[in-house]
This record gives C-alpha cells, structure tokens and sequence, in this order.
C-alpha cells in the first residue's frame, strides 16, 4: 500500500508527548486560515511512499515513545495510516492523530474514519482557528481544538480532555 507523504520527522518534542516519529501527510481539505503547512493541501504534491518503508524509517528510530500522524489530514489516507498505526502499536509505541475534523464528523459523516480512529490513542481534533489562536496551548494552535483520549473515549463514551 501506499501513502503520499508531505514529510517525515524522526524526533519531534511537538507533535504529542515524549519523543516521536512524525509522519505529515499530503492533502487537506480544510484550507484553515494562517494554516502553518500550505505546502500540504494539494493532493498532488508530497512524495508516494510505500508504506513498508515509513515503517522501515519508524523501525531505524527505536528511542521514539510514539507516532504522530499529523498533515495534512491523515484521514484523507486513512487505510495506509491506519497500517502504519498497527505497526507502531505492535512496537509498543503509543499514537496520536492531528485531524482538522472534529471527533463527531469523523464519526458521523467521513466514509471509513474508524478504520484509523480505533488505532488512535490520542486524536488532536478540529481546525485551526486563526482568531482562536494561544501559544499557551499544549500540542495544539486554537482552543476549539481538543486533545481527546481515546482509550477513555471508547471505555467510557464519555470525551475526556488531556489538557485545558
Ligand atoms: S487541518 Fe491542519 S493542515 Fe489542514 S488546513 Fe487546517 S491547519 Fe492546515
């Protein structure tokens, strides 16, 4: 399978806890105002990858605590992702997801979402917000967006924030 991929970075401190493997796909629908990777948007660009060799480059960095998906919007490949997620849990790494959708959207109205978001241990979901915009905030640009654990979403139902 493959995934078209705008970039990779082996150790980020940004994108989620601890130490990760970041994997920013190529394509989004969203267009956010002051979006910070317009690079990513058209589906055109980026490069094709397969997916065995992100999970060869993932596999080369055995001190990353994780994987992030993060974009572009990863639910637009949202199969090769959700391959690349397996695989990371498989090595004992946690995962986290940046989408512009919210949580409901995913579930309600994106054809196939749930084939990532079951893999998904933290889902960083909405838009970016130009006029919602902190630099106060952990992990994430605007305050519409929410960090949302998944574990406790799917046991409880209930949508529990990881930080305010
Ligand atoms: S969802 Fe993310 S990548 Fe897409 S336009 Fe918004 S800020 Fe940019």
């Amino acid at each position: 399978m493959k995934i078209r991929v705008a970039g990779i970075t082996q150790d980020s401190i940004v994108d989620g806890k601890g130490l990760r493997f970041v994997v920013f796909t190529q394509g989004c629908p969203h267009r956010c105002k002051g979006c910070h990777n317009p690079e990513t948007h058209t589906l055109y660009g980026g490069k094709m990858m397969e997916v065995e060799e992100v999970i060869a480059q993932m596999d080369a960095n055995p001190l990353c605590d994780g994987l992030t998906l993060s974009g572009g919007e990863p639910f637009f490949q949202q199969f090769a992702c959700a391959e690349i997620a397996k695989a990371a849990k498989a090595r004992g790494m946690n995962v986290w997801c940046y989408t512009g959708y919210t949580l409901q959207q995913l579930e309600k109205h994106v054809p196939n979402a749930d084939v990532l978001l079951r893999e998904v241990d933290v889902l960083v979901d909405g838009r970016y917000v130009q006029e919602l915009r902190s630099l106060e905030l952990d992990y994430r640009g605007s305050t519409n967006q929410r960090v949302i654990d998944m574990n406790a979403y799917r046991e409880t139902g209930e949508i529990t924030l990881l930080y305010k």
